[in-house]
């Protein structure tokens, strides 16, 4: 039999508080709308049951996943479920029906299916429109048939009108395809679902029924960096943490890690933390990649490792063996490092570290 033992020092933290501020934030920014908390790819990567307790004030929760969707009525949330690219196939459908699931519908071949579904009780369904993104979606032309062709069928209840905008976050912004999607919509009935966290925090008052926010009940800012987490008074729903050690003194010269990619011009103090890209952290963080030590802010010192990775503590004289290291997230003292740094240095976003956190480290739910 295996021994217990402590394990690494590695932890994931969920932050309940954090969800429901959140929450919070994005409804204060679309006071008008219900709110779908968009908890795909398991709550990007922070677990639908973890993070079921801070996002229960939602609406409803939209998700991809069809095993995800039997997660969330496992838990006892009779609201609305949403499949946001619907079914794939026909036998999805008697899933739909028994657990009340409302779907998207986004192609033709998903109209055929629902055409020929056995059900007593009609499904509420959302229509898609491609209104420029290109990816999933009538276009506007075949928009209006397509919703003809649903309302046709028994099997069909109400049908709600969705899009999905491709530059929220960014300069082109939600205009152009606003104008497509009011064009091509007008005189149909039915509920509106529009806003993703970039277009709710930014557009809040555009004119329909349901906001879909996702990253940013998570702490992120969907915008980074022309505005941060903070600046949008968004708290970050995971900490990722882990400790020293070891530490060595190098002098100028010496090099650090694989490749000796950073070699150090003066001497210096250093820690070996227990986080490496086996855990979720990105190898392709640079050298300087900002890090919390004790809750103060310090940066990363040549390349990361799969276990490990190595953090500066010149600057930190107190700081040694056992110290905690806030990888992003929240630290101990309340410092906040906000994923999103750690993701711009990683050349990506926020969305990728949350959902690449690894298997191996253990998470901790904090109420
Ligand atoms: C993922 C997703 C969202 C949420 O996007 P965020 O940028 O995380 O807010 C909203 N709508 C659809 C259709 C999505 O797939």
């Amino acid at each position: 039999m295996l021994q217990k033992t402590m394990p690494r020092p590695i932890l994931a933290t969920i932050h309940t508080d954090a969800l429901r501020h959140n929450l919070a934030r994005c409804r204060s920014a679309a006071p008008d709308c219900r709110l779908w908390a968009i908890v795909k790819a398991n709550a990007y990567g922070h677990g639908i049951e973890r993070a079921f307790e801070g996002l229960r004030g939602a609406d409803g929760f939209a998700l991809l996943d069809l095993d995800e969707a039997q997660r969330v009525r496992a838990l006892g949330w009779r609201g609305p479920v949403l499949l946001l690219e619907g079914v794939f196939e026909a036998r999805d459908l008697e899933l739909c029906s028994r657990l009340d699931l409302w779907h998207t519908v986004h192609c033709n071949e998903q109209i055929d299916m629902l055409a020929s579904h056995k059900t007593n009780v009609p499904h509420r369904v959302f229509l898609k429109m491609n209104s420029g993104m290109n990816r999933l979606g009538f276009t506007p032309e075949r928009y209006r048939s397509a919703w003809t062709r649903l309302d046709a069928l028994p099997q069909v209840d109400e049908i709600s009108l969705i899009t999905h905008f491709s530059d929220a976050d960014g300069e082109l912004g939600v205009d152009q395809q606003m104008a497509v999607f009011v064009a091509a919509t007008q005189e149909l009935p039915g509920e509106r679902s529009l806003c993703n966290s970039a277009a709710t925090l930014r557009h809040g008052d555009l004119a329909s029924d349901w906001v879909r926010p996702g990253i940013a009940i998570y702490g992120s800012a969907p915008d980074f960096p022309q505005r941060s987490a903070t600046d949008w008074n968004l708290q970050p729903a995971m900490t990722l943490s882990a400790r020293i050690i070891a530490t060595q003194e190098i002098r100028a010269g010496d090099s650090v890690g694989y490749g000796s990619t950073f070699v150090a011009d003066h001497a210096m103090h250093i820690g070996i933390v227990t986080c490496g890209y086996a855990d979720g952290y990105p190898r392709v963080c640079p050298s300087g990649t900002p890090v919390l030590v004790n809750g103060v802010r310090s940066h990363t010192v040549g390349r990361v490792s799969m276990d490990m990775l190595v953090v500066d503590l010149t600057a930190l004289p107190q700081a040694g063996f056992g110290s905690e290291v806030t990888l992003w997230g929240r630290a101990a003292n309340g410092a906040v490092l906000s994923i999103d740094e750690v993701a711009h240095r990683a050349g990506t976003v926020g969305y990728e570290l949350m959902c690449a956190l690894a298997q191996r480290v253990p998470v901790q739910l904090e109420a």
